[in-house]
């Protein structure tokens, strides 16, 4: 595992390339949507060198919009009904959407372990989106998480670094 970035300079790193990364999809817009290949590659090695456990740094601070059928998952698991999950743990935000009722979320250990891993919602499986298809699709909401996840922060700085935009 290699040595996880300073969460607390995070922002400040990714403030610092943000207008850089932003060039890069200006620039490379077309040729963005044939890299899944090359950005998945960057996002297993990254991740392999990555301990999530010594961060957890997004069950901390972003709240996953939570379907219908993270609640059915979640309340098997938990043995209680669907509404008792609802009353407990989540809330209808501003937008509509279902999230919890607090961050950090309330599964997550204090050794960064979640309570609920085999049932988590979908979108903590699904996170942080840098291995998905068609990530082109996802580059600006990742410019957004790569202020709070080390991974994305790395995958966007070693992405551009590589392609570099003409006339940067
Ligand atoms: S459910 Fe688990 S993976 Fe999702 S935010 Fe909570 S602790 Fe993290
Ligand atoms: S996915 Fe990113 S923010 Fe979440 S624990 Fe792993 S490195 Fe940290």
């Amino acid at each position: 595992m290699g040595k996880l970035i300073d969460l607390k300079l995070l922002p400040t790193l990714a403030a610092k390339s943000d207008a850089n990364w932003r060039r890069f999809l200006v620039k490379n817009k077309k040729k963005l949507e044939g890299m899944d290949l090359q950005v998945h590659a960057l996002h297993d090695k990254i991740s392999k060198r990555t301990d999530c456990l010594s961060c957890g740094n997004c069950c901390r601070t972003l709240g996953p919009r939570i379907t219908d059928k993270d609640i059915d998952r979640m309340a098997k698991t938990l043995r209680i009904k669907t509404s008792e999950v609802m009353a407990k743990y989540l809330r209808v935000d501003e937008d509509g959407d279902t999230v919890f009722q607090s961050m950090p979320c309330p599964f997550l250990g204090a050794d960064n372990y979640c309570a609920i891993y085999e049932s988590r919602p979908k979108a903590c499986r699904e996170y942080p989106h840098t291995d998905r298809k068609r990530f082109y699709q996802v580059y600006e909401l990742s410019i957004k998480n790569a202020y709070t996840c080390p991974i994305v922060y790395e995958v966007l700085e070693e992405l551009t670094a590589s392609n570099p935009a003409k006339g940067l």
